[in-house]
């Protein structure tokens, strides 16, 4: 009898929902869009709904499904399964997120970092599955990350673990959101790079090709900085350039920290493919240590943003699948 794990992946726009094999096989993914007005309940109520449809489609009884798999926006309480808070959804304060989609389903749930999940995703079933050791950084509006160290997902003493967003970069650089000043999430995300770029726009008037983006849409994005880069714009060619190498200075001292087998860069930005991953790679030789050889690769996900609900599968497996 064919077993499975369900994998929830709470997000601020969609819940995703997916069944996964022992292997990590996945099913299709289903999408259902978070509610916004139904505080907790309705939200947990939805979640329930696809797991159920997840559940249905694949053709399985309940019997066959072993747990279920949440990863959410945090800070979390994992030992006792509560949701502290969680900005981007509405009603997510103190929310024992676990025991009430446990008690929806009649099924046990594992709760997880939404962050951590993602990176257990490409772990098992994506762009780290020949690595043991796996450093995954997420660049969207933000900046987040996930280790996963023999087949663990780092925690740390406190659950606060793996921020890696939120490593200091540069000394007493740009106020971060957090309350530090210079964190990586300042100077490596999508929003922070065009949000630098319109100001630089703005105090320097450097000749650009963004200029008329700006003045046609009122913003500009760092899609259109790398097609102005890729067209030959030699400011925006400079402005992803310092990106990269930031993002590569990151990379170095999580080198040298975890010493992991891969690097993996996901999120919105890293849908740039090459033309991300060739500079980092780049900056990546330049500023590693002489003393020995370069053994950590640099590389792009596999799985994109499937990977949270596949690695929430993937952590109700590891917890329920023995
Ligand atoms: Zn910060």
């Amino acid at each position: 009898m064919a077993e499975m794990c369900v994998g929830i992946d709470l997000g601020g726009t969609f819940i995703k929902f997916v069944a996964t094999d022992r292997q990590g096989n996945a099913s299709e993914i289903l999408a259902l869009p978070t509610p916004t007005d139904g505080g907790a309940d309705g939200l947990v109520e939805q979640m329930a709904a696809g797991a159920r449809k997840i559940i249905d489609t694949a053709g399985l009884s309940s019997e066959q499904v072993l747990g279920v798999g949440v990863g959410s926006p945090g800070p979390l309480d994992l030992k006792a399964g509560i949701v502290i808070a969680s900005p981007n959804i509405s009603g997510m304060v103190n929310v024992p997120l676990r025991d009430m989609v446990s008690d929806l389903l009649a099924l046990p749930v594992a709760l997880e970092n939404d962050a951590n999940a993602a990176a257990y995703g490409e772990y098992i079933a994506g762009a780290g599955k020949d690595a043991d050791d796996l450093v995954v950084l997420t660049l969207g509006t933000g900046v987040g990350g996930g280790v996963v160290i023999g087949g663990e997902v780092l925690h740390g003493a406190h659950e606060i673990g793996a921020e890696l967003g939120h490593m200091i970069l540069v000394p007493d650089g740009e106020p971060c959101g957090c309350g530090q000043r210079g964190c990586v999430e300042q100077y490596c995300s999508a929003k922070f790079m065009a949000d630098r770029t319109m100001a630089r726009m703005t105090a320097e008037k450097p000749p650009t090709a963004l200029r008329a983006i700006f003045d046609t849409k009122g913003s500009i994005d760092s899609k259109d900085i790398n097609e102005a880069r890729a067209g030959g714009d030699a400011f925006a060619a400079e402005v992803w350039d310092a990106t990269a190498r930031h993002l590569a200075m990151a990379c170095v001292s999580l080198t040298r920290i975890f010493d992991p087998d891969k690097i993996v860069l996901t999120g919105g930005m890293a849908k740039a493919g090459s033309d991300l991953i060739d500079p980092v790679r780049a900056h990546f030789a330049d500023l590693h240590w002489a003393m020995t050889e370069i053994k950590t690769e640099v590389a792009i996900a596999d799985l994109g943003s499937d990977a949270g609900a596949i690695g929430a599968a993937g952590v109700a497996w590891h917890q329920f699948g023995s």
